[in-house]
Parts: structure tokens; sequence; C-alpha cells
């Protein structure tokens, strides 16, 4: 194996294994190193991909409890079987994971398992289990990702209070279940577990779900997450989480304790920094912890760059291959930019909740002057049709110009839908240009055309 490449990335997550493909195809030599024998960093391993296979998995379930027989469905005795559920989840991972290692082959990119750690000037350090070795690479791209977030006083224990990696894959459905933060995690991860018969209980620190969302769409959320059964206690400062390994109490400020069966901590994530050598290599974080970096992904040490959650910034696997391919092709060309205006966001519960742009809150708190278009899905045949009548779509654009500013989306297939707003708002459209656009009847795209229209009161059906 050759030890000097042009390109080292360390850590194979979206942003590090994408890089390190459009570094291959921008004709430079490069190695991944991962310290995990699975490809696909956390994304792959333990968020995006394991918990849509049980979000799936359990959503097919709960339609078929509760929705079949309004339809003329008979479905009696529909059951499930957790480790089946759990090793159809593992087997998507498996595949994926394969795959992942297949393109690295067909890019010839080296691939080195271990933990890597910078030693300054160019080289880094591999620490596998035979032991160390050093490569040197004219350019290091750091793409270590984030780690779970807790307190002081409500730590993982590795069992009965966990992270999103445990409660994605719980060996049994917990009586009650205690989630703290109502974020994203905390409600996907809430509604897997609800669907399959938990009591959940959402303990969440500010007045509202899901900060950084359109408020409207918030309380949207909340209302319809807790018509399902999920209960909600806002304001709720959560002070200490026990366990005394079959059952555990969490101590809020000011009221009684909850017992419950099992916790789920998803109170954000942190950038995944240690044993990285920074120090050595010059590379400086913010207060945060955050790597610092300039407007071309640039550390402090010169010829390393870092991308992804390391750097902070939306915690989102498609932002950060983003970086990874603007990042890149700076490097070898001068060129590459990321839209951070045009990045969507989805929330994968049902309905899902999908949004790109500015909020309506951000929007108030500066003064700027905008125009709203609403459409429900109630009055769209194919939502009718489907049974998905929950949520809307609206559209801010504005109040001069007409150009769109955020489109946000609560509603069935939310997050395949938010591509085409992200796309008009990629082009600079107007909600005009959506208004025209002919959308095929009868979809539930036809959505973002009627809220489009009503940015100008002209929806026809509402
Ligand atoms: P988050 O930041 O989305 O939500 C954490 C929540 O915990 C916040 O509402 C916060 O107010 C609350 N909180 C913090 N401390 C608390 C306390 N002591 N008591 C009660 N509540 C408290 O974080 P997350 O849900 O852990 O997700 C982490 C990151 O991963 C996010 O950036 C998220 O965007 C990303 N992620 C994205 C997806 C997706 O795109 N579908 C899925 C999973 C995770």
């Amino acid at each position: 194996m050759s030890d000097s490449f042009d390109l080292i990335v360390i850590g194979a997550g979206p942003a590090g294994y994408v890089a390190a493909i459009r570094a291959s195809q921008l004709g430079m030599k490069a190695a991944v190193i991962e310290r995990e024998q699975k490809l696909g960093g956390t994304c792959l391993r333990v968020g995006c991909i394991p918990s849509k296979a049980l979000l799936e998995t359990t959503e097919l379930y709960e339609q078929s409890q509760k929705h079949f027989a309004e339809r003329g469905l008979i479905a009696n005795d529909v059951t499930f079987d957790i480790p089946k559920m759990m090793s159809h989840k593992d087997g998507v991972v498996a595949q994926l994971d394969g795959g992942i290692q297949g393109l690295l082959r067909k890019h010839k990119i080296e691939r080195l398992l271990g933990h890597g750690c910078l030693l300054g000037q160019g080289k880094v350090e591999v620490t596998g289990d035979s032991g160390k070795q050093q490569i040197t690479g004219k350019h290091i791209l750091i793409a270590t990702g984030s780690v779970s977030s807790s307190f002081p006083g409500m730590e993982p224990d590795g069992d009965r209070i966990g992270t999103s990696t445990e409660a994605l894959s719980w060996p049994d459905v917990p009586g009650h279940l205690v989630v703290i933060g109502a974020g994203v995690i905390g409600l996907e991860l809430g509604t897997v577990w609800r669907r399959l018969g938990s009591k959940v209980t959402v303990l969440e620190f500010l007045p509202r779900i899901l900060p950084g969302t359109d408020s409207q769409l918030a309380k949207e959320a909340q209302k319809i997450l807790q018509n399902q059964g999920m209960e909600f206690r806002l304001n709720t400062k959560v002070q200490k989480v026990t366990s005394d390994g079959t059952a555990c109490r969490v101590e809020v400020e000011g009221n009684e304790p909850i017992d419950c069966d099992r916790v789920l901590i998803a109170v954000g994530r942190r950038p995944c920094t240690g044993g990285l050598g920074l120090d050595i290599a010059g590379v400086n974080c913010d207060k945060r912890g955050f790597i610092q970096i300039n407007s071309s992904y640039q550390t402090t040490a010169a010829g390393v760059y870092a991308i992804g959650d390391v750097i902070g910034g939306a915690m989102l696997a498609h932002k950060a291959e983003e970086e990874g391919i603007a990042c890149v092709e700076k490097i070898a060309t001068g060129h590459g930019h990321v839209n951070y205006g045009a990045i969507p966001g989805v929330i994968y519960t049902a309905p899902e909740i999908a949004s790109v742009g500015e909020t309506e809150d951000a929007l108030k708190e500066r003064g700027h002057n905008y125009k709203v278009g609403i459409f429900t899905f109630a009055a769209n045949g194919r939502a009718r049709a489907a049974g998905h009548m929950e949520g809307f779509v609206k559209i801010i654009a504005d109040a001069e110009t007409d150009r769109i500013l955020g489109v946000h989306i609560i509603g069935a297939s939310a997050g395949e839908l938010i591509a085409e707003a992200a796309v008009a708002m990629e082009f600079g459209a107007s909600s005009e240009d959506l208004a025209r656009t002919c959308h095929a009847h009868p979809t539930l795209a036809e959505a973002i055309k009627e809220a489009a229209m009503a940015v100008d009161k002209r929806a026809i059906h509402s």
C-alpha cells in the first residue's frame, strides 16, 4: 500500500466518503480512515437509515391496526416480531455498507481501518488492531461527525438510559418510555416505540417542540402527535435520571419524579473531535467545540480542512455531502459552493415535516416584508384518496419581489415534496413560477401549486 496521498479523509460518514469519491473523480489519490468496520458513519450505522427502516416498518403496523378496517381491509391478528424487525433493519444497513465499500473500491480509494490522528505537517497516524501506521497527505480533511450529547445527571448507561443508538436496538417494547428533548430524534424514535405500544412522554425544556422549525408547523405537529397518543410536557427541565437496571426515575424541576421503563436522551449532538491531535496540528475550535473553518472549509492549520457535523450548522447528512463535494472541488479547481439557504430538512414522523429556507418566525423577527400562501391537504384529492388529509403546505414569498423565501410542509410524503421547493429556491423562483407550473393530477404536489397560488389569494380549491 502507498503511504502518501493527495487527500486523506478522516471519517467515512456522508461527508467523508462522498468527499473521497469526488476527489477520486477529480484525479486525486485519496485515502479514507474510519475506525468502525462499517462505512457510512452515524447516518448509515446508527442514524438516518436504521431509524427509517424502523419508521417504515412500524408505520405499516400502525396502518394495519388503525386504518385498514376503515378501507375494507381485514387483517386480524397482525402482530410483530422485534428480533425480525431488527434484523430487517440491520440487513438494510449491511447492504448499504456493502454499497459504499464497493464505491470506494471502484474509485480506487484506500480504506484504512483505525483511528486517525493528526501529527502535523501533512502526517496522520492510524491506530488499528494491528498497530500504528503513518501516512502523509497533501491535504487532510476532517469529517469525524458528532456524537449524542448529555448533561451531568443524565448520562446514558448503555442499557435502560439510552441515546438514539440504543433506542434503535431495544430488544423489547418499553411499557413507559420517557424521551428527553422534543427535537428530531426524540419525535422520530418516540414515534417508533409509541406505534409498537409504549406510552411515550416527551419532556422538553422549551415552551415548544422542534426548536428552529417554523412555529406554525411545530404547533400542528404537536397537535397531530398528541392525537396519536404522544404526551408532551413542555417547559420541563430534567434534573436527574437514574436506573436500577430494570426501571428508571426521571427527576424534573418543580414537579413529581416520573417512573418509567426506559429513557431516551435526545438533547442534541456535539462535535466529535477527541483524540484527533487538533492541538498538535494547530486546528482551532470555537467555544462550542466545533472546528473553525473559513469559506473554503480550511481550518486554522495549513492544508487541513473540515466538513460536516464537526464544523456545526445543520447536522444533516445531505448538508455534509454538499460540503464534501464543495470542499474537494475548491481544493482541486478553486471553485465550489454550498447554498446554505436552500438546504431542506425533514422529520420522518407521520405525517412528515419538511422545510427549506426561511421560517416565518425569523422573517418576522428581522422585520422582512413577506406574504404567505397556505393550502391544506384536506382539500387535495390524492391526499383524500390515500387517507392522508392531515397537514398543509405553507409558502412564504418576498412581499415586493415575490421570490420564494421559505417552504414548509407537514403532510404525507413531505420529505419527497420538499425537493420541488428546494429546486425552485435554488433557481431563485417566485411563487408565481410555481403557481404557473403544471402539476400532475391527482398528486400531493398539487398542494404546492395551490399554496403558491394562495400567496396571491387565488388558490382554486380553497
Ligand atoms: P435537537 O437539537 O433537534 O433537539 C434537542 C431538544 O432537546 C431541543 O428541543 C432542546 O430544547 C431539548 N433539550 C435540551 N436539553 C434539555 C433538557 N435538559 N431537558 C429537556 N429538554 C432538553 O437534537 P436531537 O433531536 O438530539 O438531534 C440531534 C441532531 O441530529 C439535530 O441537529 C438533528 O437535526 C439531527 N438529526 C436529523 C434528523 C433528520 O434530519 N431527520 C434525524 C435525527 C437527527
